[in-house]
């Protein structure tokens, strides 16, 4: 029932709110707001519009000098922050930057090599998808699952045969990094393309705890802003190349996107400087947790992928093969976790990025809440306890 100011929607929003604030969220891709951040998303600014006509050179819309000024001087912030001569924050996700990247470096009928989704690669790469849709075709990159490796002598074999515009890499289940230089050398004795998908890693390549050699190794690091790092939903796109940049910044308004929602974009801002400020501790224990909770639930009955070493990210995958065992697959085990206020995918990841960025450092106790769950105990007042007891050490 709709009455006075409260609405069935705003009752449901409400609901939610204080349902995930008892929650331990555990999610790979998801992270939190500061309340800053979450201010500015829901700002005045979140009903405006901003365009910039490089026709009249004038914006196109009145009272719109501040939201300039607010998308200029984050653009600066993530140059400073990732290290790179050129940022264009305005993609409204990292598939749109995807899309607008593809489209400023290749030409219809070009080939790119991505990871398979076997491997953990993002399934917007798969033939049906964006290559279809913008007319390209993409082919897999010999990756050694065990491992978590590229096999780069094959794909130096493979590329000589295909001859790929470019080699996209990243993936959407991320545990170790690549060996850039050997990628640029390949890369760079057949003129192709590195653009690097860090959609998932954002946050851990600003703070420089993983891939740190990605925006000078690449010819293009773009993703999300919202998984490991600090933003509200949205994407980026980064390079050191003129030409590149550019022509991605011709490939977003009235081709893939329009408004980019400058509420988000102040947000986004607002994290950067959050990111600038914490980025370096916040990613090196993102990094420590992740370690130290792969070994823990590993010792204490729920399998890990990779022993001994687990992650080098926010992200710990499940051993399938283990849960099997148990009677349970990645969609059971997360209902029996929700169950407990544990939440995370249905893809058999675990991430560590909220919870560190809450400031837990007792990843121990995060491991024994899951494996008591595991064994059918009921935690989800412990859950709720421990998730009141979190500090917010980075805003
Ligand atoms: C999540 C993800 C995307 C899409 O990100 P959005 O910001 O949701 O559009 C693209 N690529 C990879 C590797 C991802 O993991």
């Amino acid at each position: 029932m709709v009455q006075g100011s409260s609405t069935l929607i705003g009752d449901l929003v409400d609901k939610f709110n204080s349902y995930r604030s008892t929650c331990l969220s555990l999610q790979a891709s998801e992270n939190v707001l500061s309340p800053s951040a979450s201010e500015a998303l829901s700002s005045r600014l979140s009903t405006r519009y901003s365009h910039f006509d490089t026709g009249t050179g004038e914006n196109s819309y009145g009272g719109s000098d501040i939201i300039e000024e607010i998308r200029e001087e984050s653009e600066r912030l993530a140059c400073e922050v990732f290290r790179a001569r050129h940022a264009e924050v305005r993609p409204i996700g990292a598939h749109v930057a995807v899309e607008a990247t593809l489209l400023s470096t290749m030409e219809k009928g070009d080939t790119f090599m991505y990871i398979g989704g076997k491997n953990g690669g993002y399934p917007g790469y798969q033939q049906e998808y964006l290559p279809d849709m913008l007319s390209l075709h993409s082919a897999e990159i010999p990756y050694h699952y065990e491992s978590q490796e590229i096999d780069y002598d094959e794909l130096d074999a493979l590329t000589s045969r295909i001859k790929p515009k470019a080699i996209v890499l990243g993936q959407s289940a991320f545990v170790n990094e690549y060996d850039l230089s050997r990628i640029r050398e390949i890369a760079d004795s057949r003129s192709m393309l590195v653009i690097y998908d860090a959609s998932h890693v954002m946050g851990l390549v600003a703070g420089r705890a993983f891939q740190k050699d990605a925006v000078e190794k690449a010819d293009v690091v773009l993703g999300s802003t919202h998984k490991s790092f600090f933003g509200p939903q949205g994407g980026i796109v980064l390079s050191n190349r003129d030409d590149i940049i550019n022509k991605v910044r011709k490939n977003l308004t009235w081709k893939t996107m329009d408004n980019y929602h400058p509420s988000r974009l102040a947000s986004l801002g607002i994290a950067l400087e959050e990111m600038a400020r914490h980025g370096k501790k916040y990613a090196a224990a993102v990094v420590s947790n992740s370690a130290t909770l792969g070994k823990y639930l590993n010792e204490n009955g729920l399998g890990i992928r990779f022993p001994p070493w687990f992650s080098k990210t926010h992200q710990l995958l499940l051993d399938t093969g283990a849960l099997r065992i148990r009677g349970l697959n990645t969609i059971s085990f997360s209902k029996l976790m929700e169950k407990n206020r544990i939440i995370l995918d249905r893809d058999g990841r675990i991430g560590t990025s909220e919870v560190t960025r809450q400031g837990c450092d007792d990843m121990e106790y995060v491991g024994e809440l899951i494996i008591k769950a595991l064994g059918n105990h009921d935690v989800s007042r412990e859950v709720s306890d421990f998730v009141s007891s979190l500090n917010t050490e980075y805003w």
